[in-house]
């Protein structure tokens, strides 16, 4: 065979039009699964592109819905393509695809939130971590309604190594609310998810989706964004311990940034603990959560690693619970008071003193 036959030959043959598909399934969007579709093949294509190179490769679909994506990841050469899609009205078109290319789509009908990618794929394909990154890409167009969770589970699998990461630096290549993931220092969109995604991935915005390429159009701007996990985390302590102060931080992101330090603290030693924190830390309490850059986080979370080496209880110490302690207190009831007319097994903690 011609090498123009050879790179031919994992093309898809004629297939009705994505939008043919839509409307013989019938498969209106659905809003509450945020759903919003790609029709334009040359726009999948260059959203595949920014991938690299998938010839032979394995690949984790998230949500394919009507399979514009699927199909470009298939045109690419992929060997191995599992899809995953909640919704079962799109399950006979992706089998139509499946048909078309004998052998290299499997069709998974799941939540992408629950689903095993760690048990996914052949173990051999597996690269250690600090070497290039195994031959497997997870690509999607995302549910926006469940892009937030998602994103901090990966990003705690790609701490822990473990999930979609087990086999290596996994990279993800995937569409997202425009600047979400990849926003600097300064800029408004900058967020606890820009944070955690920076300390972990080298995060790459390739470019803008016009919204109108979208069925039908999303209320917001959207971008695709390139994901290669760092071989070292900018930040070098467990993943928990980062999100609970980063989350904290960002709680007032429109106050200083001290506001949100101090609700990682209890009321009896808030004012002192905090203080001692932001010296540690040698950061400017006046600076708003969108102003620190990720060297302040990292002095930010080393310090407050620091503090709980010496008072571990902190760990446990959640703000929302005080709150809640207090109001009950104002009603004249205790926490025992409203465990009996629960009746849950398990009361609520205790505050821990410092
Ligand atoms: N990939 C298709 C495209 O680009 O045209 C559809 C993208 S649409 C934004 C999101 C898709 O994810 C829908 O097909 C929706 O049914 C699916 N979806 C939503 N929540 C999901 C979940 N938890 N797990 C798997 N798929 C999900």
């Amino acid at each position: 065979m011609s090498a123009s036959g050879k790179l031919a030959s994992f093309r898809l043959p004629p297939l009705p039009t994505v939008g043919e598909l839509i409307k013989l399934y019938n498969l209106r969007a659905e809003k509450q699964l945020s759903q919003n579709f790609l029709l334009d093949l040359r726009l999948t294509d260059k959203i595949v592109r920014q991938a690299g190179n998938l010839r032979d490769a394995h690949v984790c679909e998230v949500g394919p819905g009507p399979g514009g994506l699927t199909r470009s990841i298939l045109n690419a050469g992929a060997g191995d393509l599992v899809v995953v899609e909640k919704d079962t009205r799109f399950i006979p078109g992706l089998k139509l695809l499946s048909e078309a290319a004998p052998g290299r789509l499997r069709i998974v009908h799941g939540d992408i939130l629950t689903y095993r990618m760690d048990r996914g794929f052949p173990v051999n394909i597996s690269k250690p971590w600090e070497e290039d990154p195994p031959n497997l890409h997870i690509i999607g167009n995302l549910p926006f309604s469940v892009s937030t969770p998602l994103i901090i589970k990966w990003m705690e699998n790609i701490a822990n190594r473990t999930g979609p990461f087990a086999y290596g630096r996994t990279r993800l290549t995937l569409t997202f609310q425009k600047e979400r993931l990849t926003a600097s220092t300064g800029s408004k969109q900058r967020s606890r998810l820009s944070i955690m995604a920076q300390y972990l991935c080298t995060v790459h915005n390739c470019f803008t989706i016009p919204g109108r390429a979208f069925v039908p159009k999303p209320e917001v701007d959207v971008g695709v964004v390139h994901f290669t996990p760092l071989v070292q985390p900018q930040i070098q302590q467990p993943f928990k311990l980062v999100e609970r102060v980063v989350r904290n931080i960002f709680q007032f992101r429109r106050k200083y940034c001290h506001k949100g330090v101090e609700k990682l603290f209890p009321a009896a030693c808030r004012i002192e603990l905090t203080q001692e924190m932001m010296q540690k830390a040698d950061v400017d309490p006046t600076l708003r959560p969108t102003e620190l850059t990720l060297p302040q986080f990292r002095a930010l979370v080393n310090a407050y690693a620091h503090l709980c080496a010496y008072e571990p209880s902190l760990l446990s110490y959640e703000y929302r619970e005080e709150l809640r302690m207090k109001h009950l207190e104002s009603q004249g009831k205790t926490p025992m008071d409203t465990h009996m007319e629960k009746s849950t097994s398990t009361p609520p903690s205790p505050l821990q003193p410092c």
